[in-house]
């Protein structure tokens, strides 16, 4: 096909902001193109080169396109940066300035050859790369006629935008390859293969070529993410697990950044990691590509999960902030490494050694993902209990926020409870607690127990069991576990300190259902800052004030560095103190929520915007 075709389709392109219009020209001219070529088309339509998770840029800079203008012109750089300046658009300049002093090409371009030379001009990397990119631009701007240098200009700069989105280009190759009364189905069926394979251009040139058959059943490949199952809302977790007809597996939510590991299996590869929005982000979290083969073996295999900071000592959950530290980072990497280690926790699988999994139910796809994960330190799976009744479902919810969680995803276990790439469906409901603000006030706790350390902290205590004062009963009531906020030294110094006080029996007026490495006689209280109160069913401070066997827990405790030598165990926080902070907390949650019902829990914000895939129900 001849390049001044799809510039002339560009053209009308521009004038152009109705989809229907826009749908209509595209799917009229995308019959016309050969197979082969069709990829380049989609790419080209899109201002791309490739599929965008291979992220090559085709951005070359405004003063590279003007020097290779100047040559193929041969006006005189200044000349093109003067207007350019003027019109505001280096394409408009190009077509403009065309006709003087230039010879007309002796040839028309091709799209296959502009295809191939621009992505010379992407790829020419390092020393002398520049010279290298000019000369292949100026090359091919010699060849072109003055439209056609107009949006080569452009798709170089990186700034053709012609408003063709992905979904109007699935839309224009159903109409162009369907019958009309075919329409609705054609659509699905690309789009799903669109979901899967995330390379549009690969779909269309398959549709092409073999029709609307080849493109049903189109499985995972590794190296192509596909694009992430979503989750619905329910304001409460009893309308979740009705929706799901009272049974559902319910997981945690981790709050970190989701990941698709790709392990490529015996014929070598890379392993490859895949962030939600399907960049390839594998150079930041070296030692999950490097715990992947570990836990999964050779592969092949596709898996997702929650990519989240742990504490590098006590192995906890740390906030979702932290990871964010690591995100898009080139440099001290080995640092970041250190201080913000992460860990994999994987909740699917899209492709496992013995097949694809995309269609086969939850409960089957997580079985095969328990037999094929070997639990290690970097990766693990998502905790996980089906639940049948909300008691049930309710401790599991309060049990994932005391470990760090932001809430639960409920599961539907139905038969038909395949992985829908790119929907937001009711196959998975998510429930969270959603805060802004830290805890208003500090809470001061007595030290009950301690947890030996690991690794770095072995030999003294990694983590402390801590409690506040419950004066009714006169009994200390556990409030949390905290391991964050204490250096080596102070840690040391609470060891020794605390040493003498050791017993293998809790102390009478301990109140925990955990159980710490060594239980400790409260004597020492310690400041500590946290996240926000939560209600919580392992924790004993404030039992059955608000819930029947819930008490209070200290989300993401850190240690604030005092050590409140100046009260004793009974001056610590009481319990009624906590219940004024949690009602405050819950006051100003309902604050930022005047359109829910009221309640410990902030109800789900409504969502503005549809999903990509729409909403299904199971
Ligand atoms: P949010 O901002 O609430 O995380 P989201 O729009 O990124 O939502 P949703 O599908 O609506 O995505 O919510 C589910 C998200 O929760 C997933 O994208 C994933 O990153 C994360 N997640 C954490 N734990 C799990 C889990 N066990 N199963 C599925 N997703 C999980």
């Amino acid at each position: 096909m001849h390049f001044a075709e799809l510039v002339s389709l560009f053209g009308e392109l521009e004038d152009t902001s109705k989809r229907l219009e826009i749908r209509q020209k595209l799917s009229t001219f995308l019959v016309k193109v050969e197979a082969d070529e069709l990829p380049a088309v989609i790419y080209l339509l899109q201002g791309q080169l490739r599929p965008e998770y291979e992220g090559i840029e085709l951005g070359v800079a405004d003063s590279l396109a003007r020097k290779a203008v100047a040559l193929a012109t041969g006006l005189p750089e200044s000349t093109i940066q003067q207007h350019g300046s003027h019109s505001g658009d280096l394409g408009d300049t190009a077509e403009a300035l065309w006709g003087e002093g230039r010879k007309p090409p002796s040839r028309p371009l091709r799209v296959r050859e502009v295809y191939d030379r621009l992505t010379g001009v992407a790829e020419a990397k390092g020393e002398g790369s520049q010279e290298v990119k000019v000369g292949l631009l100026r090359d091919l701007l010699t060849s072109a006629e003055a439209k056609e240098a107009k949006y080569l200009v452009r798709l170089v700069l990186g700034r053709l935008r012609l408003g063709v989105k992905e979904m109007t280009l699935v839309d224009a190759l159903a109409a162009a390859y369907a019958p009309e009364d075919q329409f609705k189905e054609a659509r699905g069926a690309i789009e799903a293969a669109f979901n899967v394979t995330s390379d549009l251009g690969e779909v269309a040139s398959s549709l092409a070529a073999h029709g609307l058959p080849a493109l049903v059943g189109v499985r995972a490949q590794v190296g192509k993410p596909v694009r992430a199952m979503l989750a619905e809302r329910e304001a409460t977790l009893k309308s979740a697990l009705d929706r799901m007809g009272g049974t559902a597996a319910l997981e945690y939510k981790y709050d970190g950044l989701r990941l698709q590991a790709h392990v490529p299996g015996p014929s070598g590869g890379p392993v490859r990691l895949f962030s939600r929005r399907l960049e390839n982000v594998s150079s930041q979290f070296p030692e999950i590509l490097e715990a992947i083969p570990l836990s999964l073996g050779p592969g092949p295999a596709i898996v997702e999960g929650e990519c989240v900071p742990v504490d590098p000592v006590t192995g906890e959950l740390r906030p979702f902030q932290e990871i964010s530290r690591r995100r898009g980072r080139k440099y001290d990497l080995t640092r970041f490494q250190e201080e913000v280690p992460v860990r994999l926790i994987l909740f699917d699988v899209l492709l496992a050694p013995e097949g694809p999994t995309l269609d086969r139910s939850y409960p089957e796809r997580r079985g095969r993902l328990e037999a094929m994960v070997k639990v290690t330190d970097r990766v693990d799976l998502a905790v996980r209990e089906v639940v049948d009744d909300l008691g049930t479902a309710e401790a599991f919810f309060h049990r994932a926020l005391s470990d760090g969680c932001e809430g639960v995803m409920a599961k539907s276990l139905a038969p038909g409870s395949t992985y829908r790439a790119g929907a937001r469906g009711f196959w998975w409901i998510k429930y969270k607690r959603e805060y802004t603000h830290e805890l208003a006030d500090t809470v001061d706790t007595v030290v009950v127990g301690a947890f030996r350390g690991r690794g770095r902290r072995a030999g003294r205590y990694g983590a402390l069991l801590v409690a506040v004062y419950d004066a009714q009963a006169e009994t200390f009531p556990t409030l949390c576990k905290v391991g964050t906020g204490f250096d080596d030294k102070t840690l040391e110094d609470l060891t020794r300190r605390l040493s003498s006080r050791e017993q293998k029996e809790p102390p009478k007026d301990v109140v925990s259902t955990l159980v710490p490495d060594v239980w400790l006689e409260p004597s020492l209280v310690l400041e500590l800052r946290g996240a926000e109160l939560t209600l919580s069913p392992v924790h004993r401070a404030g039992d059955g004030l608000l819930r029947a066997g819930y008490g209070f827990a200290l989300r993401f405790p850190r240690f604030t560095g005092r050590i409140r030598e100046d009260k004793s165990p009974e001056e610590a926080t009481e319990v009624k103190e906590l219940l004024r902070l949690y009602q405050t907390q819950v006051r100003h949650a309902e604050a930022e929520a005047p359109e829910g019902p009221p309640g410990p829990h902030r109800p789900p914000r409504k969502e503005p915007g549809a999903s990509p895939g729409g909403t299904e129900s199971p």
